[in-house]
């Protein structure tokens, strides 16, 4: 766009937009190669993003410690701070480490700002508007706005946002969990993923009582890591191409090797292996094998599986596999509806005598079609065709060197429609090391 008269607030070489790891991570890859790096970050996380900015001791990372350096060439860089490296520590303590690294950077050159981003245009330059009205100009723009929020459930639709809690992640969230564990209510939770273990985990620890029943459709709960025994691969050894194909192999190849031995090996290939799908195979992916996927690939902590198991066995937690029904509110309280799967729909809680909710959380996973980002950035991005939704709907659209459009990079899970694996701290570093080494090209250039 020409005739851009916009005042400038500050420069710089590359704005970097959304200070949780991969921005944070682009930002000390692009300092530590000599050029001026404005970070910006609207949700007052810098540096810790949403995964570990979570106060909370019982969040733990679900990997030992000995693979979460935020450094591709320095691996130790995580344990090296005083972690046990087999140990599964506290998610916060990793946010620790990260903002760290955020400070050293800062105290290098990298100017940090508070505010959020709500639009970007290009007239040679990039200026990026902020929601108070401030302008950066930068020759290059990464966008490392991570997950987006879920998108509001229909279930929960008109229904009071402090009783049906669509973000897991916010203040309301954390708002609920304490009224629910003063109540004791039961408390149902839609999801069985990740996201339901860190709300059980906070509910248990805020002191609930109640019963919580987890309902998704198939009722796949995260496995634990336990020793195994390695099974490297080479990528020839799989099949390619064929979802259905793949998926067989993988059985037989657990049976023979063992689950676990299986899913690692082909971590390293998951790349190459996602590139090597057409479109409507990785659609078929999606639809059908994700769920088993992630709930073996992303395990969970051993002690976090033997909390859950105990809790199961109190009868304090229910996993169910079905669909939520009709939702109702009454004064301070809702009514839930399940399908439980080849059963007929019951309301939630009368078996207990209860069947009054005070909160409800959507712990369903981060929003999955891109095309519905109600970040005002992407939004105006999308919009005005300076970057693409991806073809499979997930994130933007990107190319091997994760540019976005001319003079646009994106990180980390705005990527996972063209690379996949790219969700976990060991992808994204790398992802900001090969990205700041095109831009300091490009600005070379
Ligand atoms: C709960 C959870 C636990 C995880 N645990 C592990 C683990 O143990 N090990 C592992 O390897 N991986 C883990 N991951 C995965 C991984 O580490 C994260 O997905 C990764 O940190 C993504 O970082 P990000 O910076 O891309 O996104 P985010 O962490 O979401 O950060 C994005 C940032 O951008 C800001 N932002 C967004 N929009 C704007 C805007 N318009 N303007 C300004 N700022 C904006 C947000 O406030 C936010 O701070 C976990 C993920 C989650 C969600």
């Amino acid at each position: 766009m020409r005739g851009l008269t916009m005042r400038s607030d500050a420069t710089a070489d590359v704005v970097v937009v959304g200070g949780g790891f991969s921005g944070t991570m682009a930002a000390a890859q692009l300092a530590g190669r000599g050029l001026g790096v404005v970070l910006i970050e609207g949700g007052g996380r810098a540096g810790r993003g949403t995964a570990y900015s979570t106060r909370e001791a019982v969040h733990l990372l679900n990997v030992p410690a000995t693979k979460m350096s935020a450094w591709p060439d320095r691996p130790d860089d995580f344990v090296a701070a005083g972690h046990d490296p087999a140990a599964f520590v506290p998610r916060r303590d990793f946010g620790s480490y990260l903002r760290s690294i955020l400070d050293k950077a800062v105290a290098d050159g990298v100017e940090l700002i508070e505010g959020r981003a709500v639009s970007a245009l290009r007239d040679g330059d990039w200026r990026v508007t902020l929601a108070d009205g401030r302008c950066i100009a930068a020759r290059a723009l990464v966008l490392a706005q991570g997950n987006q929020p879920p998108a509001p459930m229909l279930a929960g639709e008109g229904v009071d946002p402090a009783l049906f809690v669509n973000n897991p992640w916010g203040s309301e969230a954390r708002a609920a969990i304490e009224r629910v564990a003063a109540s004791g209510d039961d408390v149902p939770i839609l999801g069985t993923g990740l996201t339901m273990v860190d709300t059980v985990l906070s509910l248990a620890a805020a002191g609930h009582r109640g019963r919580i029943v987890a309902l998704s459709r198939r009722g796949q709960v995260p496995r634990a890591h336990a020793p195994h025994e390695p099974a490297p691969l080479d990528l020839d050894d799989v099949p390619q191409g064929n979802v259905l194909a793949l998926w067989r192999w993988l059985r037989a190849r657990g049976r023979a090797v063992g689950w676990r031995g299986a899913v690692d090996a082909l971590r390293p290939h998951a790349q190459p292996l996602w590139r090597g799908l057409s479109e409507a195979e990785q659609g078929r992916f999606l639809r059908h094998a994700r769920p088993y996927w992630d709930v073996h690939r992303h395990r969970i902590a051993p002690q976090v599986a033997e909390q859950l198991r105990m809790m199961i066995g109190e009868g304090r937690l229910e996993v169910v596999a079905g669909r939520i029904g009709a939702v109702r509110e009454m004064p301070g309280s809702l009514s839930v509806e399940i399908a439980r799967r080849g059963r007929p729909s019951t309301a939630l809680g009368t078996n207990g005598g209860r069947e009054r909710f005070s909160a409800v959380f959507n712990c369903t996973g981060p929003l999955g079609a891109m095309a519905r980002t109600q970040d005002p950035l992407l939004r105006q991005m999308i919009d005005g065709g300076l970057v693409a939704v991806d073809r499979l709907g997930i994130g933007l659209a990107v190319d091997q060197a994760s540019r976005a459009g001319s003079g646009v990079w994106a990180l980390g899970p705005l990527t996972k429609g063209e690379f996949w694996e790219i969700v976990a701290v060991p992808d994204i570093r790398g992802q900001a090391a090969s990205v700041a080494d095109d831009i300091a090209r490009e600005l070379q250039a």
